[in-house]
């Protein structure tokens, strides 16, 4: 099943013929405050699979040309992500094209972090790069892990029973030395979308290919196969240190390739057997502060 969340905070299927309307199942109305709708909707999935199937059946699609998609999920607990989890990637970096940060460690020693839930944006978004000057935004392919269920502790063997589906996500980023969580948490630096699709819908969660391409010109290609830190391993790793919640995301971390982007770039992301979403860069004109300029002129804090 492809969820989606779309037209101001309404819950639809994707089904052939378009988008049908399953907002009211939720119990959550459209333009609630927060927007928990989605949350509401993977908590309570399994009892509400046969309403949404018989909704399926009774209810006339919207044309998907006719709806503006949102991001997925736009009230999750957390958004959890792992850095420096491909060799390739790793290896890159060393190399200075990240503006000379050096990863000395890979996230199997170092672990994951978190990216502000005020990042999310959706497929219909544009990405707004804040204006500092001298600076760069990079981009991020990865693969969105959507939890399904609550859990502390969660083995491997257990893993896949917490995950309810995937989607794709960009891990934007300004490249430098300011501390991982700022650079990474500006609005609209987690594209995420276009839809949620269920953990069925996926053959082998270990061999997803995914790429990403900058004005049409691929620049990452890559299979969760070659995961340092693999999918049951996130789960694993992040519940030990925290509960995990139905509709927490976890960002896989990202491939060789990255690299900045600028006004008018346009991104395509493309995961097997998830989807795919366009997105049109742009330059913002909030987001300046003396904070970014202190490693420039050479200040430690
Ligand atoms: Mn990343």
């Amino acid at each position: 099943m492809k969820l989606v969340t779309f037209n101001e905070q309404r819950l639809g299927v994707v089904t052939p013929g378009g988008v049908v309307d399953i907002t009211n199942l939720s119990g959550v109305e459209s333009g609630f405050w927060p927007p928990i709708g989605m949350v509401q909707l993977i908590s309570r999935f399994e009892e509400l699979q046969p309403a949404i199937r018989q909704a399926i059946e009774a209810r006339k699609p919207l044309p998907m040309a006719s709806v503006r998609l949102e991001a997925p999920l736009q009230w999750p607990n957390k958004v959890v992500a792992f850095p420096a989890n491909y060799h390739d990637h790793i290896e890159e970096m060393k190399q200075g094209t990240g503006s000379g940060v050096i990863s000395k460690f890979k996230a199997s020693g170092q672990g994951f972090f978190l990216k502000s839930n005020s990042s999310l944006s959706g497929p219909s978004d544009d990405i707004i790069l804040p204006p500092l000057e001298g600076r760069e935004v990079h981009h991020e392919c990865e693969l969105g892990i959507i939890v399904g269920k609550r859990g502390r502790g969660i083995d491997r063997a257990h893993s896949h029973e917490y995950i309810f589906g995937f989607t794709c996500l960009l891990d934007m980023v300004v490249r430098g030395v300011e501390e991982r969580v700022m650079r990474k948490s500006f609005d609209t630096f987690c594209p995420t979308g276009p839809w949620i699709v269920t953990r069925d819908e996926i053959g082998d969660m270990n061999n997803i290919r995914m790429s990403l391409t900058v004005n049409g010109e691929q620049r990452q290609s890559a299979t969760t196969a070659d995961l340092i830190v693999d999918i049951p391993e996130m789960l694993a790793m992040s519940s030990a240190v925290m509960t995990l919640q139905p509709g927490d995301i976890i960002a896989t971390g990202t491939p060789a390739g990255v690299g900045p982007v600028v006004d008018g770039d346009v991104l395509q992301i493309t995961i097997e057997g998830v989807g795919s979403m366009t997105l049109n860069v742009r330059r913002g004109d909030v987001g300046a502060h003396s904070v970014w300029n202190a490693a420039k002129a050479g200040l430690s804090v």
